[in-house]
């Protein structure tokens, strides 16, 4: 399957990992919305929330988890920070593996 964050996930493309374990890897967007923009995936393909699965229920903690301790690595977690899964085409997602995005690290706006 020719997916961007399997491959990322791999090592197969560059990316600035900010936390990673055999579950999940945390990495810096390529293109930041905020002056903190990260995302969240796990290692393992599923398309967006509408695929998520009871057997996914583990993952999705594991995303949290993930989520929690980037931003404590990146010194968000007390000035606060945003997180957001973009699932299908009115949402603008663009990369069909699932992502959580966190987001901070100035004042954010609100979004539609
Ligand atoms: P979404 O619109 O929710 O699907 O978000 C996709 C996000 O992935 C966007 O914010 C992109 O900037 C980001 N992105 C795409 N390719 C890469 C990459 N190779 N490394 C890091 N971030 C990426
Ligand atoms: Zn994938």
């Amino acid at each position: 399957m020719d997916c961007i964050f399997c491959k990322l996930q791999k090592g197969e493309i560059p990316s600035e990992i900010v936390f990673e374990n055999d579950k999940v890897v945390v990495f810096k967007d390529i293109n930041p919305l905020a002056k903190v923009h990260l995302l969240v995936i796990p290692r393992e393909h599923i398309l967006n929330v509408n695929e998520i699965e009871p057997k996914n229920a583990e993952i999705m903690g594991e995303m949290f988890l993930a989520a929690k301790k980037a931003a404590e690595i990146s010194g968000i977690a007390q000035s606060g920070y945003r997180t957001i899964i973009n699932s299908g085409a009115d949402a603008g997602q663009e990369v069909g593996h699932i992502h959580l995005h966190i987001m901070g690290g100035e004042k954010l706006g609100f979004l539609n």
